[in-house]
């Protein structure tokens, strides 16, 4: 007898407090640089998809932004909105958690997945950095408790362990279905917003405290030519003061951000790359309604 095995596909939102390891996640399953990871909280604004193409299957991922407790800005509101956008569009979620990390301290999401339908896995992260078996045995047997319904699966998403059962349960869960999306692509946005992202990661690694949270970057061109691509893109932040920071005495600042920036892209890109950035002030963009539509954080 014929067994045709079915295609399946279907969307995965991968949700958790701010750096427990979701954008390391997406990367590792990924291979790919797809999200920006860093050490400071609150660095994915939009939900990334990224997408996983096998003969078998497809599965579209989701990153998205933490979920802040307290909206400073405008803008924070919107990202927050895309959180819970989350909750409303998922065939199945990844919940990604650490040791230490309580229940508590993310009621909201955990509140969400109660509620929810949606089957749940939860990832408990970081057990790379366990003293032993038992403390991690410990701190899943208290989410067992709190959420019956979820599959409980331990992982290090920095050294790629049992990252496998996260796809195979994942295709246990899933439904048959088409391929939503070309089965080459690895990410429904373009290389542009990549390219932002990537300058985006430079600004949170170079400045301190409040200048990267101030910062929007936006690309003004990008000409592809046979040996190199041509890309100028322009870095909106909220003040006079930042700009100066941002630029440095006589240049250097932005002269360093810019090679970073630069040798990361022509890696993304795998081609020669020439990066122009300048620096413009919107001032007070983060609370401007203008703004964030113009940014793409608002309808
Ligand atoms: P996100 O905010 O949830 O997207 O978190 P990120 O993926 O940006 O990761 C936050 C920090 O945790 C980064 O410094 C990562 O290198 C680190 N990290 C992520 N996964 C692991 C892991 O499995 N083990 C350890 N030790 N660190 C990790
Ligand atoms: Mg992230």
């Amino acid at each position: 007898m014929e067994s045709k095995q079915v295609h399946k596909s279907g969307f995965v939102n991968i949700i958790g407090l701010p750096n427990v390891g979701k954008s390391t996640l997406l990367n590792a399953l990924l291979g790919e640089k797809l999200s920006i990871i860093t050490k400071k909280a609150q660095t994915t604004r939009h939900r990334i998809h990224g997408i996983l193409s096998e003969e078998h299957f497809q599965i579209v991922f989701s990153d998205t932004p933490g979920f802040i407790e307290k909206p400073a800005y405008k803008m924070q509101e919107e990202m927050n909105k895309y959180v819970a956008s989350t909750f409303e569009d998922a065939d199945m979620f990844l919940y990604i958690t650490e040791l230490g990390a309580t229940i508590e301290k993310q009621e909201n999401l955990y509140q969400g997945l109660v509620k929810s339908n949606t089957p749940v896995l939860l990832l408990i992260n970081k057990i790379d950095k366990a003293k032993d078996e038992e403390e991690v045995d410990k701190y899943a047997a208290h989410w067992a408790e709190a959420l019956p319904k979820a599959q409980i699966v331990y992982i290090s998403a920095l050294e790629k362990f049992n990252l496998q059962s996260i796809i195979d349960k994942i295709l246990e869960a899933l439904p048959e279905g088409p391929a939503y999306y070309d089965k080459d692509s690895i990410s429904d946005k373009n290389e542009r917003f990549f390219v932002t992202e990537i300058i985006r990661e430079k600004l949170l690694d170079l400045y301190k405290q409040e200048i990267p949270y101030s910062c929007q970057v936006e690309i003004d061109e990008f000409i592809e030519e046979e040996h190199i691509d041509r890309i100028r893109a322009t870095i909106y932040t909220e003040r006079d003061t930042q700009k100066s920071i941002i630029i440095g005495k006589g240049g250097e600042a932005i002269k360093k951000l810019g090679t970073l920036a630069r040798l990361d892209i022509e890696k993304f890109l795998d081609k020669k790359v020439y990066l122009e950035l300048f620096v413009k002030v919107k001032e007070n963009w983060r609370n401007d309604d203008m703004m964030l539509k113009y940014f793409g954080y608002k309808e």
